[in-house]
């Protein structure tokens, strides 16, 4: 019986490397394999002209490239706001979206299909658990996000890896969001895979600095990024500053409450010796008064952190309204009194559903 072949993306080089001599090939053809792909997007065995045939049969035979077709691509009026609705193996669907925002190019992409945390405010949270993605599907998202920077979207670049750097004909993609649907601590494995595949300097080379992850709080998942030293910027989902005001809006604080978050993120930053990013969407009416802001600042006062508030996006299962301008400007200078410094998220792609807590699907 053939066995199933695996995705590509599914590996990490180290992973793809040790597979060569288990072929009967030599490493080395594995990794001119790997820098094909992710430098030039090559996904065409007959366009790896400086690989041995019978090494590109065998790996052909044996890998496939798990792309993700694009089911509906919506531009925003913005102009910087692009988002795709990418089809899985299994007909599922995911939301990606690519920003062009000051000068830079940002992909934010999901780690899950749904997401079972129930935010009250979030599109996804409302739309519920589908499945976890795998590695190569939070990579897959990359690649796409690369291919329509390069303007390969459809099909393979005939770029070779060596010389000059088909990169530098392009924009590159510099910085990853994962805070499309789902919950990346959720999702852990698959994820930190993903990240070192994102990462490789051989490869699509992600600064460390340049992966942001947004977790709504999962306290095992943030002492482990710790323990391991992950690479990342870690942003945390606060919404409340008090554990009732917080479980009212993010029902699994109940299970993880915001003492034991803030004792976890305390440890985070002690062994990272990293900034935490704090979100706070911000709901006219629920969460925005000069009380509310200085509950935060007492709440993170002294801590190495950054607030990124997040005026509400509509989504069809809450009614709740933004904070106005003036409202979120009066908030960052609160906590500023208490020496944390904030911005306000510009609100880009609303119009096509791009926003933050904004992505769902049907399936
Ligand atoms: N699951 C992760 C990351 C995805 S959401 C998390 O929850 O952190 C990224 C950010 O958008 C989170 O801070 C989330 O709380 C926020 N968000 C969700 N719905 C929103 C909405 N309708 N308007 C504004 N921000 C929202
Ligand atoms: Fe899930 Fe994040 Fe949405 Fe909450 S805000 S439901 S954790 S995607």
């Amino acid at each position: 019986m053939p066995t199933a072949r695996t995705n590509f993306y599914d590996l990490t080089r180290a992973q793809l490397l040790a597979l060569a001599p288990q072929w009967g090939f030599p490493a080395v053809h594995a990794a001119r394999l790997w820098a094909y792909v992710y430098l030039s997007g090559a996904e065409d065995w007959a366009a790896m002209p400086e690989l041995p045939a019978r090494f590109r049969a065998r790996a052909g035979a044996e890998l496939f490239f798990g792309r993700l077709a694009v089911a509906v691509e919506q531009k925003s009026s913005d102009g910087f706001t692009h988002k795709y609705l990418l089809e899985l193996a299994d007909r599922r669907q995911i939301e990606t979206v690519l920003m062009r925002y000051t000068g830079r190019v940002t992909a934010c992409i999901s780690s899950q299909a749904g997401c079972a945390m129930g935010c009250v405010f979030c599109a996804t949270g409302q739309m519920g658990f589908v499945r976890h993605l795998t590695p190569g599907e939070i990579v897959a998202q990359a690649m796409h996000v690369d291919a329509v920077l390069r303007g390969t979207e459809s099909g393979a670049a005939l770029a070779r890896p060596h010389g000059r750097s088909p990169h530098e004909r392009h924009e590159r993609l510099r910085n990853i969001v994962l805070m499309g649907m789902g919950e990346p601590l959720h999702n852990y494995e698959a994820v930190m895979t993903a990240i070192d595949i994102l990462r490789d300097a051989t490869g699509l080379a992600l600064g460390a600095k340049k992966i942001t992850l947004s977790t709504v709080g999962v306290i095992p998942g943030i002492v482990r990024l710790a323990d391991e030293a992950r690479p990342v910027n870690l942003a945390v989902s606060l919404h409340g500053a008090t554990q009732e005001e917080r479980a009212a809006l993010v029902p699994v604080a109940k299970k993880w409450p915001l003492d034991e978050l803030m004792a976890a993120c305390r440890y985070y930053i002690g062994k990272q010796g990293r900034r935490i990013f704090y979100e706070w969407t911000l709901i006219e009416g629920k969460n925005d008064s000069p009380a509310n802001a200085h509950a935060v600042g007492r709440l993170l006062r002294g801590q190495l952190a950054q607030v990124n508030l997040i005026p509400l996006n509509p989504t069809a299962g809450y009614g709740g309204a933004p904070t106005g301008r003036e409202a979120a400007r009066h908030f960052q200078q609160i906590l500023a009194e208490y020496g944390l410094p904030s911005t306000v998220r510009q609100r880009r792609g609303i119009d096509i559903a791009a926003g933050c807590g904004q992505l769902a699907t049907g399936r």
